[in-house]
This record gives C-alpha cells, sequence and structure tokens, in this order.
C-alpha cells in the first residue's frame, strides 16, 4: 500500500482510473492504493475498513469481504481483532459513525 514506505499520508484525489491516490506526508511521493499484499501493515484506509466490518455485520463471509473490498483476508482478520479492542477508542467510533 505504501509504496515509499512511510507510514503517514493522506488522500490525494483519483486517477483517471478511479482509484484513489494518497500522497505521502513525509517525502511527498504520490502513489495510487494498491489491492495486493497489504499484508504485514495496518494501513487500510478507514473507509475500506469500515466497508469490511458492515459487510461483516451484514452476514459476508471474511473471503467475500476480502474480494469485495480487495482487503487481504489477513488484514481483515486483523482489522476483526483491533475493532474489537476496547481501548481503540478511534476504531470504536468508526464502528458507529
Ligand atoms: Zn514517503
Amino acid at each position: 500500500m505504501i509504496a515509499c514506505g512511510h507510514p503517514e499520508f493522506q488522500k490525494f484525489g483519483k486517477d483517471r482510473h478511479g482509484s484513489q491516490q494518497y500522497k505521502c506526508m513525509v517525502c511527498g511521493k504520490r502513489f495510487t492504493e494498491v489491492r495486493e499484499k497489504p499484508l504485514g501493515n495496518m494501513y487500510v484506509p478507514v473507509a475500506d475498513a469500515k466497508l469490511v466490518l458492515r459487510l461483516l455485520v451484514e452476514g459476508s463471509s471474511i473471503r467475500s469481504a476480502s474480494r469485495i473490498t480487495g482487503i487481504d483476508k489477513a488484514t481483515i482478520l486483523k482489522l476483526l481483532v483491533k475493532s474489537a479492542m476496547p481501548a481503540s477508542d478511534s476504531w470504536m467510533s468508526a464502528w458507529s459513525a
């Protein structure tokens, strides 16, 4: 997902194919949302994470949610663990928003 390896980035519009683009806040490098191999990092866009959680709540399987959102199944499992943690205020608000 993060081409340059820096952890801070923001959305930077969309390219002509409609893919979400991001800009690194550290080095300024721009990159397009990568739909593969997010394994090992948790920098899933909140909108996508919320979509995953919503899909699961509405009865989708993890496999199905993964296919729809493009988020790796292992990452979805991490999201579930993280969203279930009471200490995770940001995730609780994302969950209820
Ligand atoms: Zn960077």
